[in-house]
């Protein structure tokens, strides 16, 4: 299908772009185009201006702090975080997911915060965030604000920036000595969307369990975790019969949809299948140890 008329503007300065956003009734962003094209031609959304922010300077950096936290800005493609040795090595979680969305040709035009601000449930990334308690950075005209993952997706392509906001950066915290973690998921040809996803992340002190996360996509309108799979693992050494508890518990508990893809039965069992692949991903030297 055609796109929809619309207005296109082209700011070269932050403050430039946030100003037009201010202005418009309804203006969308446009960072790699691989969400918002597609949203356009199938008559999805129908905004009044497009503001590419694709000249606007200083948004294209991956930064590592001296605590170890790094930064992804709001133009880095996906491509070029798959390809950093400081997101692999700074922050695992987020290079693992890398491989897992679409292929590498949306890679090079999608961004990971475009695909943290669209909000999409079946995406990886909004999962990892949540895992890794994330933290976005939104700017106005009004100011500048912090929104941890937790707060910030909100429904099915709902997230709680503002529409004059712009999602500058993500911050991921420190990987700390003993975190473990592993991003699986099942999709019906790779490269689809998955029909269900997992990022898991687990801290092990002296070969005990005493924190886990585990952020599902595709399982509802938004990333979820599963809290009282996580509590399961808690006190626990890894061990093959402590992760088919906790696999048990998230079939128990998560209550997916059901589409042309998949039953909402089937779903369930897959989300327990990849606990299990996930934890076993992530401890497996604990376990060898
Ligand atoms: C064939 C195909 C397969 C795909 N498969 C996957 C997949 O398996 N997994 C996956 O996660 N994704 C997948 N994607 C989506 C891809 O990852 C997108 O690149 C990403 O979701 C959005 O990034 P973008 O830069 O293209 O954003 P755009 O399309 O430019 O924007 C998407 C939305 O986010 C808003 N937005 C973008 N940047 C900002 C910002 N900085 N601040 C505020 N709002 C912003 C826009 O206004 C728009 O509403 C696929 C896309 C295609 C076309």
């Amino acid at each position: 299908m055609k796109n929809p008329k619309f207005g296109y503007a082209r700011p070269t300065t932050l403050d430039e772009a946030l100003d037009l956003l201010a202005s418009s009734e309804d203006a969308k962003l446009l960072a790699g185009g691989q969400s918002l094209l597609p949203v356009l031609a199938l008559r999805l959304g129908s905004p009044d201006l497009v503001v590419d922010i694709g000249r606007v300077p200083g948004l294209d950096e991956i930064t590592l702090a001296a605590d170890g936290s790094v930064a992804i800005g709001a133009l880095v493609r996906h491509a070029e975080v798959e390809d950093s040795h400081t997101v692999a090595g700074y922050a695992p979680l987020v290079a693992a997911a890398m491989p897992w969305i679409g292929h590498r040709a949306i890679r090079n035009q999608g961004t990971t915060v475009g695909s943290i601000a669209h909000g999409d449930p079946a995406a990886e990334m909004p999962a990892v965030c949540l895992s890794t308690s994330a933290v976005m950075t939104a700017v106005s005209a009004r100011g500048e604000r912090s929104i941890p993952a937790a707060d910030f997706f909100d429904g099915f392509l709902t997230t709680a920036l503002e529409p004059d906001e712009i999602l500058t950066k993500v911050t991921f915290p420190p990987w700390r000595t003993g975190d473990r973690g592993a991003v699986v998921e099942q999709a019906r040809r790779h490269g689809d969307y998955a029909l269900v996803g997992l990022s898991a992340r687990v801290h092990v002190t002296d070969g005990v369990i005493d924190e886990a996360v585990l952020a599902f996509l595709s399982v509802a309108s938004t990333p979820v975790r599963v809290a009282a799979a996580e509590e399961s693992l808690i006190g626990s050494a890894p061990s093959t019969d402590a992760y088919a508890l906790a696999a048990e518990v998230v079939s128990n508990n998560l209550t997916p949809g059901a589409d042309v893809h998949a039953t909402a039965n089937y779903r369930k069992h897959l989300a327990g299948v990849l606990t299990k692949r996930a934890l076993e991903q992530a401890l497996m030297s604990e376990v060898a140890a």
